[in-house]
């Protein structure tokens, strides 16, 4: 945690809580160091379903070729915060409604997901035209990764044998572009990892292009890049991924790569930001109970894991009782909400954590508040900080 984070989260009063802390400059720099990272010629964009939040994707419009949507809601909202950066727009299940709205104007790429979503696009069509990429669901085992996407039955993408139909639709309609493939097959992949899929990726679709007589001239990697929460200083290798891309493209000179991260990307910028209401003891184990929970954090819940964090201790203590305290043992650190499921840390050493102690849980800038299920309980929303190096951007809001 940045100094300056750090004396913001301490400085915040128990009624602040809880709160999300977004360090823009540390998003600033991060996203800066993977652009730098990247050839030239990889086209950077952004997945906004990781956090769409205004102020990152501000911050984040001046280091991206464009943004990654997702729905109609995704889009307009890229639409009116960020006017005129490229947009591609990907995912399954597109309404006639949100394709119609693509067509209105402002989408550079449309990823069709099936031979149904191609027939409804040529139908809205009428005098326009659109550039498309194919997302093709590769026979590729991705072994054992956080999400796999692909290489296995799934709801997103064509198998290459449904491909050929497309084409055939594609190929007789003029106002249909087909540029290329995307391929977003698994999310939590480390550079090496990553790197043999694109190269495999990469193979296929030059492979498949070049029997179909198809000029292809793009082709998107998509994202999932990995977070590793276990280890939050052990991050994604941007840098040897960037040179592996650089080695790819030696092969193919006239080809745009373009990838697509969300997770990687804002992930390391959000902190939560709470205190402790109650320590307990139960059957032998020891539970903080923390203001808020997963209702505002569900990640450690949907991928199963302990939220990484720090203990930001407060030494005031004005009740008349002894402060309830766990010293040197394991604790769960769990929420408000009345389930089971309200876990946030299971079972994890600390030195100190007494009531009122503030914790800071990290990686909580992706796929964090976005996902949660805000509504449950009824409790009260957390506020939302956005700090930057300029004092006069940072504060609460919302
Ligand atoms: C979710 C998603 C991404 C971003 O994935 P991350 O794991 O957040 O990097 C990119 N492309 C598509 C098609 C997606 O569905």
């Amino acid at each position: 945690m940045r100094p300056q984070l750090l004396r913001h989260a301490a400085g915040l009063g128990a009624e602040d809580c809880p709160a999300y802390l977004y360090d823009l400059q540390d998003l600033r720099e991060h996203a800066a160091a993977i652009r730098a990272a990247l050839p030239g010629s990889v086209q950077l964009f952004y997945a906004a379903k990781a956090n769409s939040d205004p102020r990152l994707l501000g911050v984040l419009r001046d280091h991206v070729d464009g943004f990654e949507v997702a729905s109609g809601g995704e889009l307009h909202h890229l639409q009116s915060t960020c006017p005129g950066a490229p947009i591609a727009f990907g995912g399954p299940g597109k309404t006639p409604a949100e394709l119609e709205q693509a067509l209105r104007g402002g989408v550079d790429r449309l990823h069709i997901e099936s031979e149904q979503e191609l027939h409804l696009l040529t139908g809205l069509l009428g005098e326009r035209s659109v550039d498309v990429l194919l997302r093709v669901n590769l026979p590729i085992a991705v072994g054992p990764v956080a999400l796999a996407m692909g290489g296995q039955p799934s709801p997103f993408g064509l198998d290459p044998q449904r491909l050929d139909r497309c084409l055939a639709l594609v190929t007789d309609d003029p106002r249909v572009r087909l540029r290329g493939i995307h391929a977003h097959l698994a999310s939590g992949l480390g550079a090496t990892a990553h790197l043999d899929l694109a190269g495999r990726v990469l193979t296929w679709a030059t492979a498949w292009a070049d029997q179909r007589g198809v000029e292809l001239t793009e082709v998107n990697l998509g994202g999932g890049m990995g977070v590793d929460y276990g280890r939050p200083d052990r991050r994604f290798d941007w840098a040897a991924f960037g040179t592996g891309l650089r080695r790819l493209l030696e092969g193919h000179p006239d080809l745009t790569l373009r990838i697509e991260p969300g997770r990687s990307v804002t992930v390391y910028c959000g902190w939560y930001v709470t205190e402790v209401l109650d320590i307990k003891r139960s059957h032998g184990r020891v539970f903080a109970v923390l203001r808020g929970g997963t209702h505002h954090l569900r990640t450690p819940a949907a991928k199963q894991h302990n939220q990484p964090f720090t203990v930001i201790p407060v030494d005031t203590w004005d009740r008349s009782w002894k402060r309830p305290e766990a010293r040197d043992e394991a604790v769960t650190l769990v929420g408000q909400l009345c389930t089971p499921k309200d876990v946030l840390a299971r079972g994890v050493q600390v030195g100190r954590l007494r009531v009122g102690d503030k914790v800071a849980f990290s990686l909580a800038g992706a796929y964090a508040w976005n996902i949660s299920h805000h509504e449950f309980l009824m409790h009260p929303a957390p506020r939302f900080h956005h700090l930057d190096h300029a004092p006069a951007l940072a504060g609460p809001h919302r």
